[in-house]
């Protein structure tokens, strides 16, 4: 049987991981810069993470939502108090795309209403209403374009202000930081304008939390940094450090009932065993402290690069931009240097985003190799 082929490849087969270290078949040495798209959170193969989810292999894997699972409990205990939403309710679901659509779902549910405002350059993943607050109609087929969605740009106060007056939308969906759309986000004052409006017209916030979430914008959640406060928040990648795991916290006001949302694998045994290690981790190794300093550091070194145009993002999801277009510097990266970095949709920007755990001179090694290459 073929495999479904809708993935370009590169021609490496990682076999084995440590940290922020990759090995393929050949044993040949790679640096691991992209974090698999945001998702390696605490390092790969974190030796507690490993001794938790083997435990919880061996006691209980999986059962279904009709029982009591007192690990979600714990989960959303740990949660609340490492992230400072402790007085929010979470849902947990498998991965940034279910997160979104059951946010969005929820927020219809309770307005009674279909519309929803999505931003210029904004990636929210490929189901239903998710895809269809996307903005990318190569992505969307003629079943998701459905969906009533208005796309604004950020800091158009004018249209964010007439559109939302038109009283049509259950939501406005914003990336805190952008992850595809490259780095984009709103001034401060944008986003309280948001919240202000959102407030007053009863229509609810969600901030997509799916990758500049779980302390790598070096707050919990990159919305922090602007002092607001969304209705729901969806979460996935960093979450579980690359087991499926996915939820939303919803504030208190969002009155749950029987039925409303659910699925058949969200918040399994071993899902949360995978996410508490993560959150277990983040806290002994102040790793929402470190991306800040980390972060910093990346960006001292950054500044001292003269092909280097702007440096963009926060913390530890940072992208590069050049005066040319980086799909060869990230192959002569991979090939030349051994270095795994990402790509956005501004094809002029390198992204790096490494495991909040990176070492400062394992930075050091990402400027030497990028050096390297840029020669
Ligand atoms: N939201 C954001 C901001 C993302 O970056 C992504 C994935 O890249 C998603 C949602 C979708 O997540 P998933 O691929 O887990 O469905």
């Amino acid at each position: 049987m073929k495999l479904f082929d809708v993935y370009p490849l590169y021609g490496i087969n990682p076999v084995k991981a440590k940290g922020l270290e990759l090995w393929d078949g050949q044993g040949e040495k790679y640096m691991d810069f992209y974090g698999g798209h945001a998702v390696i959170s605490i390092g790969h193969s974190h030796p507690h993470y490993i001794k938790r989810i083997t435990d919880q292999l061996g006691k209980i894997a999986f059962y279904s939502n009709s029982v009591q699972n007192p690990l979600q409990e714990a989960l959303a205990q740990k949660l609340g108090a490492l992230s400072g939403c402790g007085d929010h309710q979470l849902f947990l679901c498998n991965s940034g795309a279910e997160a979104n659509e059951n946010a969005l779902k929820l927020a219809s549910f309770h307005t009674g209403k279909a519309g929803v405002i999505a931003f210029r350059g904004s990636f929210h993943g490929r189901t239903s209403a998710a895809v269809a607050a996307t903005d990318d109609p190569a992505i969307n087929a003629p079943i998701n374009r459905q969906h009533k969605v208005d796309f604004l740009a950020f800091d158009d106060f004018v249209a964010f202000g007439d559109t939302i007056d038109r009283g049509e939308h259950c939501a406005v969906i914003l990336e805190s930081i952008q992850g595809v759309g490259g780095l984009e986000a709103p001034s401060g004052e944008f986003y309280r304008f948001i919240e202000k409006k959102c407030r007053e017209k009863g229509v609810l916030l969600i901030a997509d939390e799916v990758q500049c979430g779980y302390g790598r914008s070096g707050k919990f959640f990159a919305f922090q940094h602007h002092g607001i406060r969304p209705d729901i928040i969806s979460m996935a990648k960093g979450m579980g450090n690359g087991f499926p795991i996915g939820g939303l916290l919803i504030r208190p006001e969002l009155k749950p009932s029987h039925g409303l949302l659910g699925t058949t694998f969200g918040g399994n045994h071993l899902a949360c065993a995978a996410a508490l290690a993560v959150l277990e981790v983040m806290e002994g190794e102040d790793l929402v402290r470190r991306a800040e300093s980390q972060g910093a550091y990346f960006q001292e070194l950054a500044a001292q690069i003269p092909a280097i145009k702007k440096v963009k993002g926060r913390g530890l999801m940072i992208g590069l931009e050049f005066d040319f277009e980086v799909a060869e510097l990230r192959k002569k990266l991979i090939f030349g240097q051994r270095m795994f970095t990402g790509n956005a949709k501004n094809k002029k920007l390198l992204r790096f985003l490494p495991a909040l755990t990176i070492e400062k001179q394992q930075i050091d090694l990402f400027f030497e190799g990028l050096k390297r290459a840029l020669a």
